[in-house]
């Protein structure tokens, strides 16, 4: 099978090796001659692969005691709301700093959390959101501080967490499993799974218990992460395949080395793709280098006129996925966990090949 290298944003490429044990699960789960998707979710098998996607999270980034663990519905979009319903407290007016597409989609759903406002501290939305905000005062009072740590749309990522004593609330979605982090210094993180983790269908939450006692409003049953932790992320019938899969996926990182290893496979992958686009005298990258993301590399043309001609390489050396969203055009080759570098080095070449032939 000749497969395209896949640079998509998300849904992404996920391991080969995961994609044809997820298949296996289909027809027959665990040695039941049973599929995956035919059987209750409170069937033993079941509840073990629950346990276990929850125990290699908390491997995986060293969970402190003291969080728990989920995987729910709704998608990261949900996860705007269901983060401004568990962490707002009396003042219901909490920080949020501005980064992009999805930081605003954040922003926006503060109002319905029981009529809060959103104090927007910082935004780069002055430069189209192409650098991360460094100078800022988060007010010590604020309910909590929200951050989008990586920009998927955008290309941008937070490389240093904001340091301060309120509750830190981030969307993890495109950059979680990609790097070492610090669970400690949050209070809930909260990730689609579509990017470094599995399929889309499940959001995974890690929500600190203490941040529980501090809530102020009522909360709807479905976006309450207490009732929802004590009920093992089964308050209802839980999105069975995307959990198997997602715990498949993190079971071959952890078969890799863990985080850190793929830490620094990331951090090689985007040093090799930027570097062509700095040294490529037809290419700019579109975020301040400092704050470079390195899931998704954002670059455009300098010469836009030649378009079609660069798009017809990268086609035929069998690239999908890399153009850019449609809110800001340009391209966009997004980096995670499962793309290997060899597929960055067929982009690096298309590049180079490119500069030779219309440099
Ligand atoms: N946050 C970020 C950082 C994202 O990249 C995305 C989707 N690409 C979302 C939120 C929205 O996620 P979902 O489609 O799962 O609602």
């Amino acid at each position: 099978m000749n497969k395209p290298h896949n640079f998509s944003a998300g849904p992404c490429i996920l391991p080969d090796s995961v994609l044809q044990q997820a298949a296996a699960s289909l027809i027959n789960f665990d040695g039941t001659n049973l599929s995956l998707i035919e059987v209750s979710h409170r069937d033993k098998n079941f509840e073990a692969v629950m346990d276990q996607a929850r125990q290699l999270v908390k491997e995986l980034l060293g969970v402190p005691d003291g969080y728990q663990v989920l995987f729910l519905q709704g998608g990261a979009s949900l996860g705007f709301l269901i983060a401004a319903y568990n962490m707002m407290g009396d003042r219901k007016y909490p920080a949020y700093i501005n980064t992009g597409t999805w930081s605003a989609g954040a922003i926006k759903e503060v109002p319905f959390a029981g009529g809060a406002t959103a104090n927007v501290i910082a935004s780069s939305q002055d430069r189209n959101f192409c650098y991360i905000p460094k100078n800022y005062t988060i007010p010590t009072d604020s309910d909590y501080l929200h951050i989008t740590t990586n920009n998927t749309i955008e290309g941008t990522q937070f490389h240093h967490i904001p340091q301060t004593s309120v509750p830190l609330v981030a969307d993890m979605s495109s950059d979680i499993f990609s790097k070492v982090i610090d669970v400690s210094q949050f209070d809930l993180i909260y990730a689609g799974a579509q990017k470094n983790m599995g399929p889309a269908g499940t959001t995974l939450y890690i929500v600190k218990e203490d941040a529980m006692a501090r809530r102020s409003l009522a909360i709807p049953t479905m976006l309450d992460l207490k009732k929802q932790y004590e009920k093992e992320s089964m308050y209802n019938t839980p999105p069975v395949f995307a959990v198997y899969v997602s715990m498949l996926t993190l079971q071959w990182l952890k078969n890799l080395g863990g985080v850190s290893v793929m830490e620094q496979m990331n951090e090689d992958k985007a040093h090799l793709l930027y570097a062509e686009i700095d040294r490529n005298a037809l290419f700019a990258g579109t975020a301040d280098a400092e704050d470079r993301s390195r899931m998704n590399v954002t670059f455009v043309l300098n010469k836009p006129e030649l378009e079609k001609e660069f798009d017809q390489l990268w086609k035929d050396a069998h690239i999908s996925g890399i153009r850019g969203h449609r809110s800001v055009g340009g391209y966009r080759a997004s980096l995670y966990n499962a793309l290997p570098q060899s597929s960055v080095q067929v982009l690096v070449d298309v590049m180079k090949h490119f500069e030779t032939k219309f440099g």
